[in-house]
């Protein structure tokens, strides 16, 4: 069942149920104070027939009930002992069968004969004029009362009708008011996924409910899944081209093999060496791809002494290369949270880096104030110009494809390293001057000894 008939049904039942009971509830109390009115009017007969019995001992009995009969009604006398009548008096033969005996206690009653209107009986124990205790009743028929009650019952029927009708029609405008952003927003999301577009939905002139909130969010999920799924495709058709070049390089030597490589020594080598050292830049692209990759995920939190691991992975890179690398850190537990072993790849890229793009010392330094722990990398090189600067962040971006190739950079590097810090909560500074060498820096929030 659809939501909008749901809610329709459910809105017009809800009412009908509210507006029967109130009626049931306001016509039986009604019906209930009427007849306490007609019993309460009654009693005041009987006592007034017993006081005037009292003070006329001449009139006759019959003569004086027949002055206090009601209109419709009928005055019965039983006697005791025998419940026998002593006295009926009525204008309408239909309520002597009514049933009726002695009773010696006050009481009344509502009796109901079938096809016949209600009756209230009032019982009175008096003192008849021979000195016996007899049981006088004064009995009354309800018709008029009952007349009324069926006509209130048809005003409450058309006013029920009266109200529910304009309900029912409130209760679909409702439902349609509630449920327009919904559909809008399931057809704009069938939309997305069939045409596989980045529709969405437009919020002018719409009051701030929750509704609005809704489609806010989704309208910033479509904006945000449409960035991600660019940067994929650039990154995508950008890896696809590096490894084009290679791919292709490859293939040429490996067809110069199949040609010349038999006979001819020299090309042979040259070839498996070209080969070799191509997969070996592929392997290495590949992983950096695959770094890259993880690296937007992954955050494991743990403390690291940023002193202690730049330490560490610089005397690493000592031992593997043959080049001074100068290291200052007057301080010692520089402690920040995050991943060991991606902090140790964004030293390692940078420190890599100033080793690749120069000749001299390369000089590394951490430091730490109260809200930062800072890692700088300086070296000597060849600079780069400021065009550039904001570029070589960008992945696959090197500002000379020729030299980094001979350097076996892949343009991965320093994208890397901005990612990981940033999903560290740092930031990655450059300052640059062309010929005169490169200061890469690295933020990271400090942690608080407490
Ligand atoms: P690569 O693998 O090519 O080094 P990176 O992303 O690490 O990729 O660097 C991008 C480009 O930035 C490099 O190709 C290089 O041109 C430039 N670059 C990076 N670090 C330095 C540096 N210390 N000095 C000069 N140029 C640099």
């Amino acid at each position: 069942m659809k939501l909008q008939t749901k809610i329709q049904l459910f809105t017009s039942l809800f009412m009908l149920i509210l507006v029967v009971l109130i009626n049931t509830a306001v016509y039986s109390l009604f019906y209930k104070i009427s007849i306490d009115n007609e019993v309460g009017e009654l009693k005041g007969q009987t006592n007034q027939i017993v006081e005037t019995l009292a003070e006329n001992p001449d009139i006759p009995y019959d003569d004086l009930l027949r002055a206090f009969l009601p209109e419709e009604g009928m005055i019965r006398v039983y006697e005791a002992d025998t419940s026998k009548l002593i006295t009926i008096i009525t204008k309408d033969a239909k309520y002597r069968s009514i049933p009726g005996e002695f009773s010696d206690a006050e009481s009344h009653e509502v009796v109901k004969q079938s096809g016949e209107p209600r009756t209230v009986v009032i019982k009175k124990p008096i003192i008849w004029d021979d000195g016996t205790v007899v049981s006088l009743q004064l009995s009354k028929s309800l018709g008029a009362l009952e007349e009324t009650m069926r006509t209130l019952f048809y005003v409450f029927l058309v006013a029920s009708i009266v109200i529910i009708i304009p309900m029912i029609i409130g209760g679909i405008f409702l439902s349609r008011f509630l449920l327009q952003p919904i559909k809008t927003f399931i057809h704009t999301m069938k939309d997305n996924t069939q045409e596989a577009n980045w529709k969405k939905i437009h919020l002018q002139n719409r009051s701030k409910d929750e509704l609005y909130e809704m489609e806010k969010t989704f309208n910033e999920m479509i904006e945000h899944l449409k960035e991600n799924y660019e940067k994929q495709e650039v990154f995508v058709s950008d890896a696809s081209h590096e490894l084009k070049t290679p791919i292709s390089i490859v293939k040429s030597y490996a067809q110069l093999l199949a040609r010349r490589g038999k006979d001819n020594p020299e090309i042979f080598n040259e070839a498996v060496q070209a080969i070799d050292s191509e997969a070996d830049r592929m392997q290495k692209l590949v992983e950096q791809m695959l770094l890259l990759a993880k690296n937007q995920q992954d955050s494991s939190h743990e403390i690291v002494d940023l002193a202690h691991l730049s330490r560490h992975t610089i005397s690493t890179f000592q031992g593997a290369y043959d080049r001074n690398i100068v290291f200052h850190c007057k301080e010692e537990n520089i402690f920040i949270q995050g991943n060991e072993d991606q902090l140790q790849q964004v030293i390692y890229i940078l420190v890599d880096n100033a080793l690749k793009y120069s000749k001299q010392d390369v000089t590394v330094e951490v430091t730490k104030s109260a809200q930062k722990a800072q890692l700088s990398v300086t070296d000597l090189g060849q600079g780069i110009p400021k065009a550039e600067q904001a570029k070589i962040f960008e992945r696959f971006y090197r500002i000379d494809k020729a030299r980094s190739r001979d350097t076996g950079g892949t343009g991965l590097g320093l994208a890397i390293a901005k990612s990981i810090t940033e999903l560290h909560g740092g930031r990655l500074i450059l300052h640059s001057k062309e010929g005169e060498g490169s200061t890469f820096i690295v933020e990271f929030p400090i942690l608080k000894e407490d």
